[in-house]
C-alpha cells in the first residue's frame, strides 16, 4: 500500500502533464472551430433553396409562436412523438395554455431532435431569447414577441434577413409552381417541374374541367389535344421562367414517385398521351412522366439550368423512403453529360451513395440542404466522409424552410455543422486553415455564384 501511494505521488506531476496537454488539445481544437465559425459568420449567403413565403399565403391569421411551429419541420416530430396538427384557424382562437395542454409532453419529448435544437436557434438568434428549450412559461414572452414582429411582417423579413446574413435565397415555390413573380430584393425564380411531368398522365377527358397545367395552358392561350402541344406548353413555360431569370429547374418528385426514369422512346410517349389517361395503368402513366423527364432535362441543357433534385429522407410523417434513394438516378448521370445534376439532402440516409455521385460525376454536385436538420450528427459523420472523397467545389448549403426564424436556425446550423467537421480535419492534419476558410466560402456562396451564374445578378459583371 505505501509503495502504491509513494508510486502514485511519483508519477503526479507526469498525470498532471498529461491533463494539462489533453486540455491545451481540447482548447486548440475549441478555438479552431471557433476560428472557423468566427470566419463563417461573415460571409454572405447564398441560400440555394427556400420555400419561404408571406404569411398571408396561408390565410388571414394573427401570427404566435405555435403558428410558427405548426408550419415548420419540428411539428412532423411532435406528431411522430404523439402529438396532433392543428388547423391555422383553429390556432387563431386557441390559448397558449391549451396548445400546450394538447402538445406540450410531445413537444418535450422532441427536445433532443436536430429539427427541435435548429428551429430554436432561429429564435435564439433572432428573439430576445436565450433558453435552451421552449417551455409552458418562456412561451408566453416569446409568443407575444413573434406576435409584434408578424404584424408587420415585411419589416421583419428584411431585419431577419440581413442579420441572418443572407444576401439571396432559390424560392422553390412548389404550392403554386406557375407563378414566376418573386421578390426579386432577396429571391431568385426556380422552375418548380414537378406538375410538367406529373401531370402529363393526367389529362383531363373531354368535357371535363381543366385543372392545373391544362387550365394554365388555357389561361395562356395554348390548346392541347396530343403529346407535341403539350410539349409546346411546357416549351413555353420554359421561355417564361428564363426570361424572369430562373436560375435553376427543381424536381421533388420523389414525394409522390420513383425516381427512376426510365428512357422511353417519343412515339411510345406519344402514342401514350394520345389516350384517355383514366384508361393508362400505372406502369403506362409512369413512361409518360418518365419520356417528361427526359424532355426536361435536355431542355435544361440547351438553357444552362442546372436541375436540383429532391433525394433520400421526405417531409411529414408518412411516405414511400425508398422512392428517393439516390442510385436510382444513376442512368441520368450517365446519359447526359451536359446537364448540371444537384442532388439534395445528403440523400439521407444514403449517404454514402450520394457521396460517391458527386465524386464520380463531374456533373452531379451535392447541396447539403435539409441534412444538418434532418440529423446534425449524421451531418457532420457524412460530411466528414464526402470531403474525404469529393472536391470542395461541387457543394452547395440551402435552408429549405417556409418561414425567416427557421431558414435562420438552419444557417446556424449548417455552419455549426461545417466548421465542427473542419476543425476536426485540421486537428488530425488534414488541412490548414487556409483552405478551410477557402471551403467554408465556397459552400455558403461561391460554389452557387460560379454554377448558378450569378455574377450578374449580384453585379459583379455589368
Ligand atoms: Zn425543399
Amino acid at each position: 500500500m505505501k509503495n502504491f501511494i509513494k508510486r502514485t505521488l511519483r508519477n503526479i506531476p507526469l498525470l498532471v502533464l498529461i491533463f494539462l496537454l489533453l486540455q491545451q488539445c481540447n482548447l486548440e481544437n475549441d478555438s479552431t472551430y471557433q476560428s472557423l465559425k468566427d470566419f463563417a459568420d461573415e460571409i454572405i449567403v447564398i441560400n440555394t433553396h427556400e420555400h419561404q413565403r408571406w404569411p398571408e399565403e396561408n390565410g388571414d391569421h394573427t401570427y404566435r409562436l405555435f403558428h410558427l411551429i405548426q408550419g415548420s419541420y419540428l411539428m412532423s416530430d411532435i406528431v411522430s412523438a404523439g402529438g396532433q396538427r392543428v388547423s391555422l384557424n383553429h390556432l387563431d382562437s386557441m390559448s397558449l395554455e391549451e396548445y400546450w395542454r394538447i402538445n406540450g409532453q410531445a413537444l418535450d419529448h422532441t427536445r433532443n431532435t436536430s429539427y427541435y435544437s435548429h428551429f430554436i436557434k432561429g429564435f435564439q438568434k433572432l428573439y430576445d431569447f436565450d433558453d435552451l428549450y421552449f417551455t409552458a412559461s418562456n412561451i408566453q414572452d416569446l409568443s407575444a414577441q413573434v406576435e409584434v414582429k408578424y404584424s408587420d411582417y415585411r419589416r421583419w423579413f428584411d431585419e431577419a434577413f440581413q442579420r441572418a446574413g443572407f444576401e439571396l435565397m432559390f424560392l422553390d415555390q412548389y404550392w403554386k409552381p406557375f407563378n414566376t413573380d418573386v421578390a426579386e430584393q432577396y429571391y431568385a425564380l426556380v422552375f418548380h417541374i414537378n406538375p410538367l411531368v406529373m401531370q402529363s398522365s393526367n389529362r383531363p377527358a373531354i368535357g371535363d374541367e381543366l385543372s392545373g397545367i391544362y387550365d394554365r395552358a388555357e389561361e395562356d392561350g395554348f390548346s392541347i389535344s396530343d403529346l407535341d402541344e403539350y410539349l409546346k406548353y411546357c416549351d413555353y413555360l420554359f421561355t417564361k421562367n428564363i426570361e424572369k431569370r430562373a436560375v435553376c429547374v427543381k424536381n421533388s418528385m420523389a414525394y409522390s414517385r420513383s425516381l427512376d426514369f426510365e428512357d422511353v422512346p417519343y412515339e411510345v410517349a406519344r402514342a401514350l398521351f394520345a389516350r384517355p389517361s383514366e384508361s393508362l395503368s400505372s406502369k403506362e402513366a409512369k413512361k409518360i412522366q418518365d419520356y417528361l423527364f427526359h424532355w426536361i432535362i435536355q431542355k435544361s441543357i440547351e438553357n444552362d439550368l442546372p436541375i436540383q433534385i429532391h433525394t433520400g429522407y421526405l417531409a411529414g410523417n408518412g411516405n414511400t423512403l425508398d422512392n428517393g434513394k439516390p442510385v436510382k438516378l444513376n442512368n441520368l448521370f450517365l446519359k447526359y453529360p451536359g446537364a448540371k445534376f444537384v442532388l439534395f439532402h445528403g440523400g439521407y440516409p444514403w449517404t454514402g451513395e450520394y457521396a460517391a455521385f458527386g465524386k464520380m460525376f463531374p456533373n452531379v454536385y451535392l447541396d447539403l440542404v435539409w441534412l444538418p436538420q434532418i440529423s446534425r450528427e449524421e451531418a457532420v459523420h457524412a460530411l466528414d466522409e464526402m470531403f474525404d472523397g469529393v472536391p470542395y467545389n461541387k457543394f452547395f448549403w440551402g435552408g429549405d424552410c417556409a418561414f425567416i426564424e427557421e431558414s435562420t436556425g438552419s444557417l446556424e446550423f449548417g455552419k455549426d455543422v461545417v466548421a465542427e467537421v473542419l476543425a476536426k480535419r485540421i486537428e488530425r492534419g488534414l488541412l490548414n486553415e487556409d483552405v478551410a476558410f477557402d471551403m467554408i466560402q465556397r459552400i455558403f456562396r461561391e460554389n452557387a455564384i460560379e454554377v448558378f451564374q450569378l455574377e450578374e445578378r449580384l453585379g459583379r459583371v455589368f
